[in-house]
């Protein structure tokens, strides 16, 4: 008997023995959603290119003699967001200005509408005197030319994207997004909507894999099922071996016709095998023909939760994050009793709110078999429980993950 890995170590292990995929690309950053830069970038240009109105206004210089005076100024240019500004600002005058536009040489300084009034005579009496640069957004003023604004690994999300384009850049290097395979085993299974036979269930892994595997960034290129025979699973992974990485469900417990890890075995190495986690105890990494195969085990609650917790990440590290972030968690009170036994580390499936006080409370679900999908499915968060961690009482701490958390 194997002993029991540590979910902390197996994860190691795992992200240790995985690069980001090589095979990196330049893409038009309008395409670039999603994917992970292979290369630092800096800024092309300043963010903002030129010094302009923060607000709908006048442009003024602060030290004119006039405005210290308390007089009213002429209007001498209207400019608008797009439009270039005309001459610059002689002694006596503002420029009507609005929020984007630029600033006309001489101006320093802008005076909100709602600070001003414009007089029958044409001219614009203010109420306050601005300081010097007040409501400018100086150029540079977000980032400026030739400052680094993005790091390899980095995910190009939508502020991210955001941030690039301001800053001038059109094309990014990235890595390629990983292709997946998934291979779900068990005689037992069929389609979806196929009418069951005697013994037969509805394959609900394959879909459920092929969502989280999207959801974690990667494409889905194939998905097929293989008999509880070694042959058939054997020739299905053989297929597979197409893609950057397999999920293999099912079949990698001890029973009489679990093959996984014996085929695993002969074709390549199993890294390692069984953690001391529930749900998901029977999980097996290792190389098939030298591609990253995971072995998650057929249980649906056990599949998705080793999903989140170790092929997520592996996922995310073959797509290029160089740091990858552990899945958000929150301290809360338990607000019902909940049983737990010694011995591995378990993630209850749970429903916590917010209080009325503001307090985050938790109740573990009273169904944690892990063929319990329901539970998954109303449930809003995993809670974290120690290896060691007996039965707990009500209000007492524990950590919990929300299951959006896991989300992109
Ligand atoms: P196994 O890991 O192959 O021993 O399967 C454990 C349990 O999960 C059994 O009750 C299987 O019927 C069930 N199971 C296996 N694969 C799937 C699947 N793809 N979809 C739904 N349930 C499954
Ligand atoms: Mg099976």
């Amino acid at each position: 008997m194997t002993e029991l890995l540590d979910l902390d170590t197996a994860l190691e292990r795992l992200l240790g023995s995985l690069e980001p995929l090589s095979d990196c690309r330049s893409l038009p950053i309008a395409l670039a959603h999603d994917y992970y830069l292979a290369r630092a970038q800096s800024a092309v240009t300043a963010v903002p290119p030129f010094a302009n109105s923060a607000l709908d206004g006048y442009a003024v210089a602060s030290s004119d003699p006039l405005l210290l005076r308390g007089d009213a100024l002429a209007v001498s240019q209207r400019i608008l967001a797009g439009s270039a500004p005309g001459p610059a600002l002689a002694p006596g005058y503002c420029a009507r200005i609005f929020t984007g536009a630029p600033l006309p040489e001489g101006a320093d300084a802008i005076i909100a509408q709602e600070e001003s009034s414009l007089r029958d005579d044409g001219r614009v009496q203010f109420e306050n005197l601005p300081g010097a640069g007040a409501f400018v957004r100086r150029r540079g003023g977000d980032v400026e030319a030739g400052q680094p604004i993005a790091a390899a690994g980095n995910r190009l999300d939508a502020a991210r994207l955001a941030l690039l384009v301001a800053a001038g850049i059109e094309q990014v290097q990235v890595h390629p997004r990983p292709r997946v395979a998934i291979v779900t085993t068990g005689d037992e299974l069929c389609a979806p909507g196929e009418p069951l036979g005697a013994g037969q269930i509805h394959d609900s892994n394959a879909v459920m894999l092929a969502a989280l595997a999207r959801d974690s960034g990667a494409d889905v290129m194939m998905v097929e099922h293989a008999r509880d025979d070694p042959e058939s699973l054997r020739q299905v992974l053989e297929a597979a071996t197409a893609a950057d990485a397999i999920l293999c469900s099912g079949g990698v417990s001890v029973g009489e016709a679990d093959y996984v890890r014996d085929v695993l075995a002969q074709a390549g190495e199993v890294s390692f095998w069984r953690l001391a986690l529930k749900p998901g105890k029977p999980f097996a990494y290792g190389l098939f023909r030298g591609r990253p195969l995971f072995g998650l085990p057929g249980n649906p609650v056990s599949s998705l939760v080793t999903f989140l917790l170790l092929v997520r990440p592996a996922l995310q590290r073959l797509a290029g994050a160089r740091n990858i972030e552990a899945p958000a968690r929150f301290p809360a009170t338990l607000a019902a009793a909940c049983a737990k036994q010694p011995g591995r580390r378990d993630f209850q499936r749970g429903e916590y709110a917010i209080s009325r006080e503001g307090r985050i409370e938790v109740t573990a679900n009273a169904r944690q078999d892990s063929n319990i999908l329901s539970a998954l499915a109303t449930g809003n968060c995993l809670i974290d429980l120690p290896r060691t961690q007996g039965d707990l009482e009500v209000g007492e701490q524990v950590w919990i993950l929300p299951l959006r958390g896991f989300g992109r």
